[in-house]
Formats: C-alpha cells, sequence, structure tokens
C-alpha cells in the first residue's frame, strides 16, 4: 500500500537513515535533510588526518550491528562485510597488576582461563547473561524501558548484575585486578562516575555482546553502513539533499510528517512553537553529560603492546585498574582533567588493513573530558597509551585533535561534546527524552524524535529510528512495519 502523504527525516544519522528506510519500504514518500556535506552523521568515513588513509570520523566498532532487531531485519550482514574478531576488547595492566591485559574473547571461557584467580567469578558473573542473551537484548533495546519484559528471567538477571556492579558491592566477587578493570573498561563506555547503575546497565549489556556475537568491524569504515542504508532508501524512492541545516519547523511544510534525527534541544529549537509547553519543559529537564575529545594518529606500523595479545582486540580501554577507571571518571564529572584518563582506542585497521595506505597503520582514540572543552588532549592521551605500549609516541607519523567543543560543531546533535546526545543516566534511560510509552513520538501532530535522545539511546543500531517510523506509520498512515531484508532491496 502506498501513500502520497509525504515525510520528511531532519538528519541521515544511522537512526534517521533507518527511519527513512522504514518508511520507504512502506510506501511514503521520503526525503531526508542532512545539515552536513555527507551523509552518516556518527557513521562517517574519511581520509581525517592524511591523505589515503581512512579514518571512522565518529563510531568504529559496533557491537550492536549484529545483534538488533533493525539491523537484523535489515540483513545488514548481507550487504556490508564484517570481521568479527576472537577477541573483543582488551584491558592492559601494569605495575602491582601485572604486565598481563585482560582480554574478553567471544569465548567466555577462554576470557575466564586467561583472568587467573578471578576467572571462574567471572564467567559466573558473565554465564547466565549469555544463558538469556535474547531476551537481554530484547529488554535493553526493545523499546521504551517503561514497559513490562518479555522474558521476565532475563531482566531479573540483568538487574541482578547491573544492581552489583553498579553499587559499592562491584568488587565483592573479586580478588585480582584484572576481572574487575575488565568490567569497568567496558560500562565506562557511557560516561559518569562508577559505580553507577546506568554504566554498569550499559557494560552488562556491551559485556554479553562481547562474549556472544563479538565486536565487529565493518569492512570499509562504518560509512559502508550509512552507503547500505541510503542505497536502500534511494532503491526505494527516497531522497536525500545534503548541506540542508533545517532551522524552523516552517521550512518543512511541504511534508505532512516530520522525523527529527535531532538532539532533543534541537528539536526545542526548530519545532518548540509547536510543542505543548509540559513537553518543552521536560525537554529542557533533558540533560547532557560530559564530552569526548578525539586523537585520531597515523602510526608508521602497529601498536607496539607491551602484552601483544592485546593486538588481537578491535577496542582496547585504556584506564588501567578498576580504581584508576573510577578515578578518571570522577574527575571528568568534577570539571577536572584526569593525568591518567580513559582512553578508548580502536585498531579497526588491523582487521581491515585496506584503509591504510602502504607502510601506514590508522589508530583511533578518544578520551572524555569536561562537557564543552576545547583543551587539546593529546599529549595526555599519548602518555597513557604509552603507558601500555611503550614505543608508541616514535611510531606516530600524524596526529588529528578534535577537541569536545569541535565534535559539538561537526555534529548539533553532540551538545558539548556528548555524543550520547544526552547523558546516560538511570532517569534518562526511562524518561529518554521524557517518560512516555511512545516517546518516540511528541504531542504536536506529525511530529517524531528519532535520534538517539530517544530509546535505546546512543550506539550505531538504527533502533530508535525504526520505533520512530513505525510509530510515524501506525498513526499517521495506519500502515503495518514493512519487511526490510535485503531479499527485497
Ligand atoms: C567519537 C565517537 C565515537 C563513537 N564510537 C562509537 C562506536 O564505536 N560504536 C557505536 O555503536 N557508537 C559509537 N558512537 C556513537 C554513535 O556514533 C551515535 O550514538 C550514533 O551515530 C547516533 O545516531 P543518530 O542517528 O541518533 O545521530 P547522529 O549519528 O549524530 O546523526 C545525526 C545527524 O543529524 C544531522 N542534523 C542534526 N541537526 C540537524 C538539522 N537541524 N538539520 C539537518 N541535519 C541535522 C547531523 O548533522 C547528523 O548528520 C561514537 C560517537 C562518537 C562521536
Amino acid at each position: 500500500m502506498g501513500s502520497e502523504r509525504g515525510a520528511v527525516v531532519v538528519g541521515s544519522g544511522p537512526n534517521g537513515l533507518a527511519a527513512a528506510v522504514t518508511l520507504a519500504r512502506a510506501g511514503v514518500p521520503v526525503t531526508v535533510l542532512e545539515a552536513a556535506d555527507s551523509i552518516g552523521g556518527g557513521t562517517r568515513t574519511v581520509e581525517l588526518v592524511s591523505p589515503g588513509v581512512l579514518h571512522d570520523v565518529c563510531s568504529a566498532i559496533h557491537p550492536m550491528a549484529l545483534a538488533t532487531g533493525f539491523f537484523g531485519a535489515f540483513e545488514l550482514t548481507r550487504r556490508v562485510s564484517f570481521a568479527v574478531p576472537e577477541a573483543s576488547y582488551a584491558n592492559p595492566l601494569d605495575g602491582a597488576a601485572g604486565t598481563r591485559a585482560a582480554i574478553a574473547y567471544r569465548d567466555l571461557e577462554r576470557t575466564a582461563d586467561e583472568l587467573g584467580r578471578d576467572g571462574a567469578a567471572y564467567a559466573r558473573l558473565y554465564r547466565p547473561l549469555l544463558r538469556h542473551l535474547p531476551g537481554i537484548v530484547d529488554f535493553a533495546l526493545g523499546g521504551s524501558m517503561l514497559r513490562w519484559p518479555r522474558d521476565l528471567s532475563a531482566a531479573l538477571v540483568t538487574a541482578l548484575r547491573t544492581a552489583e556492579q553498579g553499587t559499592p558491592a562491584w568488587n565483592l566477587r573479586f580478588r585480582e585486578a584484572a576481572a574487575p578493570a575488565l568490567v569497568s573498561g567496558v560500562a565506562a563506555h557511557s560516561i559518569g562516575r562508577m559505580p553507577n547503575l546506568a554504566t554498569a546497565a550499559v557494560g552488562t549489556v556491551l559485556g554479553a555482546l562481547g562474549h556472544a556475537s563479538g565486536w565487529p568491524v565493518p569492512i570499509g569504515g562504518s560509512r559502508a553502513i550509512s552507503d547500505a542504508l541510503a542505497a536502500d532508501l534511494i532503491a526505494h524512492g527516497g531522497r536525500i539533499e545534503t548541506d540542508r541545516r533545517v532551522t524552523e519547523l516552517g521550512e518543512l511544510d511541504a511534508f505532512d510528517v516530520k522525523l527529527f534525527d535531532t538532539s532533543a534541544q534541537g528539536l526545542l529549537r526548530i519545532a518548540g512553537r509547536a510543542l505543548p509547553a509540559a513537553y518543552r519543559r521536560g525537554l529542557e529537564r533533558f540533560r547532557f553529560g560530559d564530552g569526548a575529545s578525539k586523537v585520531d594518529f597515523v602510526l608508521d606500523g602497529p601498536v607496539p603492546w607491551r602484552d601483544p595479545r592485546v593486538a588481537a582486540a578491535p577496542t582496547v580501554h585504556l584506564g588501567g585498574t578498576r580504581a584508576e577507571t573510577a578515578a578518571a571518571e570522577r574527575a571528568v564529572s568534577r570539571g577536572r582533567y584526569p593525568e591518567r584518563p580513559y582512553v578508548l582506542l580502536a585498531q579497526p585497521t588491523s582487521f581491515d588493513p585496506d584503509r591504510n595506505a602502504p607502510g601506514v597503520n590508522a589508530v583511533w582514540s578518544y578520551t572524555h573530558v569536561p562537557r564543552g572543552s576545547d583543551r587539546d588532549v593529546s599529549a595526555t592521551v599519548i602518555a597513557q597509551i604509552e603507558r601500555f605500549a611503550p614505543g608508541f609516541r616514535d611510531r606516530i607519523v600524524a596526529t588529528r585533535v578534535t577537541t569536545a567543543a569541535q565534535l559539538a560543531a561537526y555534529n548539533p546533535n553532540y551538545v558539548g561534546g556528548d555524543f550520547s546526545a544526552g547523558a546516560v543516566t538511570m532517569r534518562q534511560l526511562l524518561a529518554r527524552p521524557v517518560f512516555a510509552r511512545d516517546p518516540w513520538r511528541t504531542p504536536a501532530p506529525g511530529v517524531y524524535l528519532c535520534s538517539s535522545a530517544t530509546p535505546p539511546g546512543p550506539g550505531v543500531h538504527g533502533l530508535a529510528g525504526w520505533y520512530a517510523a513505525r510509530s510515524a506509520l501506525r498513526h499517521e498512515y495506519g500502515l503495518p512495519a514493512p519487511e526490510l531484508g535485503a531479499a527485497g532491496a
């Protein structure tokens, strides 16, 4: 069934494109308007540091690409090739904690075997999560968090582990440094003080995926994902206009239905006058988190990890022990710059070498900084990498720093450099951006929010766009969700 009533999607991040594909597949005429000169939002890959060397500008590693509903329905793996390394992430250590890194393999038992005395306790933490993984993914990512879980035991297993790892009880099961460092390294992705229920919840899901479907690297870089979405959109009659920054709802009068892949603040700025006062106040209350500052490198070879096993992991968490990672995150939450920051390093070209020019190697990293920071933090980032990879500094051929303030200028969704488009707190996991059973549908007629400012929050999964588009199809067009598979492309 087709529709004459056209829809517009403002923003072409993975959520915007997922929404557009879903609408176009249902027969709705769709136009995507993107402020930047290229599509993709957080999924762009360009020659960022040196000619001939491809860096991901934002996202690099995709734990949610193989395991969650939208990309499963879209059959992403039939459209994009992924390398799925045996190791998902690593956490190097030093000093009294020993020089052996903690490594999370897709194989939980191998992970536990290499963790020494805490191996059995670590396996007991994750084994029930892996047994209930589909239910856990559905609970965490399957829609609004304000709903009764479909798989109660999965929800209970998640809640118990979140309660343990998100409170001062988090060290009770561990005796050494490696296992808790591995757990905290992944939880710290969500930026915030630790222990904390929200960071623990995020870490629980990302960690479980790391031991199951893995943390895949798209061949060609993250842009392969947005290119696949855009190709499908165009094949189904959709249009994309770049260099089109939308500032006023009036610019969209030609369209009956409007979906915003913007921050809550962006929606407020553009559509505020059409929104009821109570809803506007809800958006105003939605808080942004601290920022990220990116430091990208071109090296003349691989990273010289002290523990060579770290080379097997696409993502490396450089925070040291659990206590050190927590201290670094606490400092950032107080507006300070830690001397030994928590650094996330990705080495995707180890698994996709064609992105490199001959003789050089692209390395991607970022660290957490106070919101809005314009400080160049490359010196502390390099020192932290050097700590676990002696000789790293001597391998650097070129560096590019993107401060949190520059990240915000690059993408208006990343207010102050907060690329989650809203702090990941327990309250804001439940009320994203407001408490509502259908948080994608705003009270203004035909206006929807489809970005990571809605459930399930940050990450490249396309789910927020998919849920928003399905809500729009139901409410505006009386249409069911369409089939998305690659066979029908
Ligand atoms: C440094 C960094 C590293 C990351 N690493 C990872 C990772 O490894 N794995 C992962 O899963 N996630 C990662 N993320 C997070 C991930 O990129 C985001 O969560 C995801 O891209 C959000 O998708 P989105 O569609 O909601 O918004 P975005 O991808 O931010 O896209 C929004 C788009 O809307 C456009 N836009 C906004 N306002 C307007 C307007 N008024 N008019 C027109 N266009 C507008 C923007 O230009 C942008 O293109 C990372 C992010 C950053 C910044």
